[in-house]
């Protein structure tokens, strides 16, 4: 059997990785990036601690299973009739993953997209260490406000590490008596929108007890070189961070005419994930309830894997069931919000859930060994000096 998959993230790798536990199959995994992006915690690298928590190489992970051909290229077409898809070259398909992730959106607010840092990639979080290494070391001045727009998980993550970090370039730098400001804007009346109002109570008390402003129910209008118009109201600030907004990967939009969308431009597919004939669509890309985590995409990956493995030995094939696993937020060290249903934990026991996902997820990706490895190089924080901050961009 002969699958293509296009993505190596989440969904994508997760897929490789299990149809390669079958000797007859040969999977061919195409992917614009050289590494393997661990989104969960980007904002933790963003603060300080080692990248090896955060990116992995594609290569390493699939260095035990020949079965699985890597090729980097970008897909911008897709010819169902021909089953082709299309880069910087031509491949042909028998069966096709699409995991193709998001992508960040400034929902059209002017001068976002020239004057907002983001912590969505390697690149823009070193050019936000960057920014803010220039901003203390050369200038010798700290921001007169920090502003991270968007109070969902990586906002009031990011919000919750932020200070510690900025803290420590301060000293670092010697600049005294400047203190930090950082402030959170949110568009909705709480934080962490999608989780318990509970929840959104436990993660702003948290965020005040760091020192950090909570602005809900504040609508960003624009932004420029001086800072942000928040609903009439100017904010001075060089360090805009957007951590809001995210769409469907445009390839989709490029290719409308092969797919059915949600209003929210996710594919709709059916009880198998296939979105056509032949063409599985899962991770963010696909309609279904729980789109938008690392764990769905990670488990949908297992199940279109096992699914085309059925098929393969003429099994009954089973429809998709969503699994939700619980979100947990940490908010500054060793505390966390965890919840699951009913239930919820904060604080240390919340940390500990925290600690155990990270675990799991990187071991969803790497031999146990590995993951821990990964996982413990991002609890040793160290001040990370950007390689080439001399280079101008
Ligand atoms: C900052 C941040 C923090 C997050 N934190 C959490 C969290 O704590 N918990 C949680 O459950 N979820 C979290 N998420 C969400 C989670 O990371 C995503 O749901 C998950 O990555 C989706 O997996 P995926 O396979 O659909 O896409 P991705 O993991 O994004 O993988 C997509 C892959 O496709 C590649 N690609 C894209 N376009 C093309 C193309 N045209 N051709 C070839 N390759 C292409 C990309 O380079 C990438 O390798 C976070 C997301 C972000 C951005």
């Amino acid at each position: 059997m002969n699958i293509t998959i296009v993505g190596g993230g989440f969904g994508g790798v997760k897929a490789a990785l299990e149809l390669a536990k079958d000797n007859d199959t040969k999977v061919t995994l195409i992917t614009n990036n050289k590494n393997f992006v661990y989104y969960p915690s980007l904002y933790s690298t963003a603060t300080g601690h080692d990248h090896k928590e955060s990116w992995v190489p594609i290569e390493f992970i699939f260095r035990d299973h020949a079965n699985v051909k890597i090729t980097y290229d970008a897909i911008t077409s897709i010819d169902p009739a021909k089953k082709t898809i299309t880069g910087s070259k031509t491949y042909k398909y028998t069966k096709l993953i699409l995991s193709l992730g998001s992508v960040t959106t400034y929902f059209g607010i002017e001068g976002l997209d020239h004057y907002a840092f983001g912590i969505k990639s390697e690149q823009e979080i070193r050019t936000l260490q960057k920014h803010l290494f220039r901003q203390m070391g050369d200038e010798g001045v700290v921001d007169k406000n920090y502003v991270i727009i968007g109070g969902g998980p990586t906002g009031v993550e990011l919000a919750g590490a932020l200070g510690q970090y900025l803290e420590k370039l301060r000293v670092f730098f010697g600049l005294r008596d400047q203190k930090i400001h950082i402030t959170v804007v949110e568009a909705n009346p709480r934080l962490l929108p999608r989780m318990s109002k509970q929840a959104s109570s436990a993660a702003l008390k948290r965020l005040r007890k760091l020192g950090v402003r909570v602005e809900t129910n504040k609508m960003v209008q624009s932004a420029s070189a001086k800072g942000l118009m928040v609903s009439g109201k100017p904010i001075e600030t060089q360090t805009i961070i957007w951590t809001s907004g995210v769409a469907n990967a445009p390839f989709f939009k490029q290719n409308a005419q092969h797919f059915n969308f949600n209003p929210r431009g996710k594919v709709v597919v059916d009880d198998y994930l296939q979105a056509r004939p032949d063409v599985f669509v899962i991770g963010d890309n696909a309609d279904t309830p729980l789109s938008g985590l690392a764990q769905t995409a990670i488990h949908d990956g297992v199940f279109v894997a096992r699914h085309l493995l059925q098929l393969k030995n003429n099994e009954k094939p089973k429809k998709y069931k969503t699994k939700n696993l619980g979100v947990v937020v940490p908010i500054g060290y060793n505390w966390s919000i965890y919840e699951r249903g009913g239930i919820r934990l904060t604080g240390a026991l919340g940390a500990f859930m925290r600690d155990a996902a990270d675990i799991v997820g990187h071991h969803d990706i790497l031999p146990m060994g590995h993951a821990i490895d990964t996982w413990r190089a991002g609890t040793r924080p160290r001040l990370r000096i950007p390689e080439d901050l001399s280079a101008t961009e």
